[in-house]
């Protein structure tokens, strides 16, 4: 308990009033180490070595070829929810829920969420949205269950309740730029970026005949995806022949068997 108080001092410390751009790398670096601890402790993780690594893999191939590419220390990390979701914070930490593996039919799809959470951080959205949240009294997050200090407004950086990202709700126009950000992340480093536009097609259509459901978290916290479609549709278009890209490896198809063998996820506490 007296943990979390420093860390969220140190937090407010840093944001207090603040706007995205008077955080500095050095700040967003430090801050998102500290949400990524919080994180961590307060989400079921995969504690799948071969299954994170996989992943780690994949997202700092993508990740490095990025104009934040060595400025920062990705990191990835599989987060136990059969929901489909996935969330940056801060400092180049980027969770992806294991819900997202399930429904990923090859590499190219799961490459095309880490590629759009990625730009996220590089467009310094995650950092904004961070600041924002703080400035406006909206987050709400565990921390606040657990402290008493969220009437003093210091803990409105407070990151999650019960696997979702509370602050990570980005606009659609944030979201837009990091679909076509994502787009040519995922295109840099040699995938197939159609599998963005196969992934949200799919989450779509089980958004349509389930009524959402373990799609819900999705389409809150990433607003417009049937829009963005067209979007992505036209960076298709624009890109000209796909040739030569890679849309899938024996190494994602093994760790997903590895995720579907696991048991069952642990329900979300709503
Ligand atoms: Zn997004």
């Amino acid at each position: 308990m007296k943990k979390n108080l420093l860390l969220l001092s140190s937090t407010a410390l840093l944001f207090g009033c603040a706007s995205a751009g008077s955080v500095s790398t050095q700040d967003e670096v430090q801050i998102g180490a500290q949400e990524a601890q919080q994180v961590n402790a307060q989400l079921p993780m995969v504690n799948d070595a071969q299954i994170n690594n996989y992943v780690n893999t994949l997202g700092n191939r993508i990740a490095r070829l990025t104009s934040r590419g060595s400025e920062l220390n990705w990191q990835f990390q599989v987060v136990n929810s059969s929901d489909v979701n996935a969330f940056a914070i801060p400092g180049g930490y980027i969770y992806v829920n294991r819900g997202v593996i399930e429904r990923a039919s090859n590499m190219s799809e799961l490459a095309g969420v880490l590629g759009h959470e990625i730009q996220h951080v590089v467009k310094r959205h995650t950092v904004k949205q961070m600041a924002q949240a703080q400035n406006a009294n909206t987050g709400v997050g565990i921390l606040c269950g657990i402290t008493s200090v969220c009437n003093s407004g210091v803990a409105q950086a407070g990151i999650q309740v019960a696997g979702t990202a509370v602050f990570a709700k980005f606009g659609r126009g944030d979201e837009i730029q990091a679909d076509e950000g994502g787009f040519d992340n995922v295109l840099r480093a040699g995938i197939d970026p159609r599998g963005m536009y196969t992934f949200f097609q799919k989450l779509l259509a089980e958004q349509q005949s389930s009524g959402g459901g373990g799609t819900a978290g999705w389409f809150s916290d990433h607003p417009g995806t049937q829009d963005r479609l067209a979007d992505i549709q036209k960076k298709i278009t624009q890109a000209g022949k796909l040739t030569g890209l890679q849309r899938d490896e024996s190494a994602f198809q093994t760790i997903k068997a590895r995720v579907n063998r696991m048991g069952p996820a642990p329900r979300p506490q709503r």
